[in-house]
């Protein structure tokens, strides 16, 4: 069988200016990077976001994500190009763009596989237009700009052992967790500690992936908090200055990317933020114009619905140009068996009992999904080694929940593989017409937003806060800042912040450890159990089989 990158090069690419106009957008509406990949000018921009159409938006969610796979990429690319393709609608997709660091340590890309791919899939998983690069850049600018301040000036008195800006570095490195900075002579700056954040963790990348213009992005940089004085007074990034070199720094990135499927359906891919540590979609600017430019537009959340799923539906789409009108949760037999067993050893073997144990993650994940209020389609994910009787039995499963249910096989047949699937989910999205309630109220407290995602989405019966989580709550709330929403870290493997614990536990504690306030992004991310947000690589990462040949053909991503 072909690899994911040997289908992506053998796929036939049109001109990028063949995909814009399926949209209707001209040559002069876009900036290309080369043949087949562009950014979007101001100027379509401002005109598309003023045209007052605004397609059906559909967010697919998943289950647990397990080592077994789940292929949501893969599921929203074949959703798209059946409905662009078999049903003939003018569909978007909006999607991430990839963590360079993941791609060479375990998880690998976020292109999609088989015929359900976004392309070209080794420019996107690598360097892609530098939007990665420009945040690098802009988050340790910014750091260094936060350094140099208090070597030469320090009028403010910045505090050096309360910065809370991260330096950032797109590269799993777990070496970089803790730093010290600026040992040596007094001539290196002051020494304290510091530590590297992955890139997609940084609050830039939420305010890239937020900011709806320039200005907005401006505002955003400017309000991010510093840190806090020797006189515990906390320090703003506009009160220093550094905000319009740093939007600068970002301009270019904010302007969303086109690419095409193999089977050419445009696709808005931009921003990365991973939903176990950060909110887990892509720009905000690339779902509203996806929006205003097609009929149907499919998006992704990371991870499953506690995460990627619960923060689209509270925090996202409070900034959407419309709600979303209906949801899909991708499942496969494989890694409900993976739920129930704990090993992928005998996942081609047909086990039924398994089976049914593992259903309850899925059905947890409906559960959640369908309390949002939204029509739900359960889209099972066929793998080469399921059998029939697995197959059957976890649709009857689904089915006597009261959901719908289709069986796809985008990755080996394309849009063929799932048009039914098609056509269920776009007369679901037709239909809707009910509003979305949401886990928690803008008006509550952050205990109060904690415990009803803890309590409604994860199952958790308590939820206990470190000493250190209590001392930053009394903080945010005497800055006024504890009504905002927020964003919880989590282990994507369990609905509790145990790794280990799968399926569909219950009577669990939840354990805050850390809170912090976003105050450019405008949240506060709450960090439970062990989450980390600098990676590290395995002890055979992906790298070791990725290769370069004379020609430059790069082989060994998937
Ligand atoms: P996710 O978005 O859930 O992380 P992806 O869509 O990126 O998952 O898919 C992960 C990997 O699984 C890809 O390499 C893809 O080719 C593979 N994959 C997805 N669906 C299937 C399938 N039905 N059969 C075989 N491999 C698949």
């Amino acid at each position: 069988m072909k690899s994911d990158i040997q289908i992506a090069e053998a796929a036939e690419k049109l001109p990028i200016e063949e995909i814009a106009a399926k949209v209707d957008l001209k040559p002069n509406d876009l900036e290309p990077y080369g043949r087949d990949k562009a950014k979007l000018t101001w100027s379509a921009i401002n005109r598309i976001r003023t045209n007052g159409h605004l397609g059906k938006l559909i967010l697919v969610t998943s289950i647990s994500p397990t080592p077994a796979g789940e292929g949501k990429s893969t599921m929203t690319i074949g959703l798209g190009d059946a409905i662009n393709n078999q049903l003939h609608k003018k569909t978007m997709i909006a999607l991430r763009e990839p963590s360079m660091g993941p791609v060479f340590g375990l998880k690998g890309g976020a292109t999609g596989g088989g015929l359900a791919q976004i392309i070209p899939m080794e420019d996107i998983n690598l360097h892609f237009t530098g939007d990665m690069h420009a945040l690098t850049a802009a988050i340790d600018t910014l750091a260094a700009l936060v350094d140099n301040y208090i070597y030469q000036d320090n009028s403010l008195q910045l505090d050096p052992t309360r910065i809370l800006l991260k330096r950032g570095i797109d590269v799993n490195d777990r070496t970089l967790r803790k730093i010290t900075l600026g040992q040596g002579s007094k001539f290196n700056g002051i020494e304290h500690e510091s530590s590297f954040a992955i890139t997609v963790a940084n609050e830039l990348m939420a305010i890239l992936c937020l900011a709806k213009d320039i200005n907005d992005l401006k505002a955003r940089v400017g309000n991010m908090l510093v840190g806090y004085t020797v006189n515990d007074e906390p320090v703003f990034v506009k009160q220093l200055g550094f905000q319009g070199a740093i939007a600068a720094l970002l301009a270019n990135a904010l302007k969303p990317n086109l690419v095409q499927t193999i089977e050419h359906t445009p696709a808005l891919v931009h921003g990365g933020p991973f939903a176990n540590i950060a909110h887990g979609a892509n720009s905000i600017m690339a779902t509203n114009l996806a929006l205003h430019l097609s009929d149907y537009v499919l998006t992704e959340a990371g991870f499953g619905s506690d995460l990627g799923g619960q923060k689209f539906m509270d925090f996202v789409a409070t900034h959407l140009d419309k709600k979303p009108d209906a949801t899909v949760v991708v499942a496969t037999v494989r890694a409900l068996k993976y739920q129930a067993e704990g090993t992928t050893d005998h996942l081609n073997e047909e086990n039924l009992a398994s089976l049914r144990e593992g259903f309850k993650n899925l059905e947890r994940h409906m559960n959640n999904m369908r309390s949002y209020n939204l029509p739900v389609l359960v889209v099972i994910n066929r793998f080469a080694t399921d059998t029939e009787a697995e197959l059957n039995l976890l649709q009857d499963l689904i089915q006597e929940q009261g959901l719908p249910v289709e069986v796809v096989d985008y990755h080996n047949q394309g849009s063929k593989g799932g048009i039914e699937a098609a056509t269920k989910l776009v007369d679901l999205a037709d239909q809707n017409s009910a509003e979305i309630v949401p886990s928690y109220e803008e008006s509550d407290s952050i205990t109060t937003k904690i415990e009803k995602i803890a309590k409604r989405i994860y199952h958790a019966s308590a939820v206990e806060y470190s000493e250190k989580a209590q001392k930053q709550m009394v903080e945010l709330t005497k800055m006024g800042k504890d009504k905002l929403p927020v964003i919880i870290a989590k282990t994507q493997y369990s609905f509790s912040d145990n790794a280990k614990a799968l399926g569909a536990p219950t009577d669990f504690t939840l354990h805050v450890k850390n809170l912090s306030l976003k105050n450019g992004a405008g949240f506060i991310v709450v960090t439970t159990g062990h989450i980390l947000d600098m990676p590290g690589l395995p002890k055979h990462p992906a790298a070791l089989d990725i290769d370069v040949d004379n020609n430059g053909k790069i082989s060994g991503l998937f």
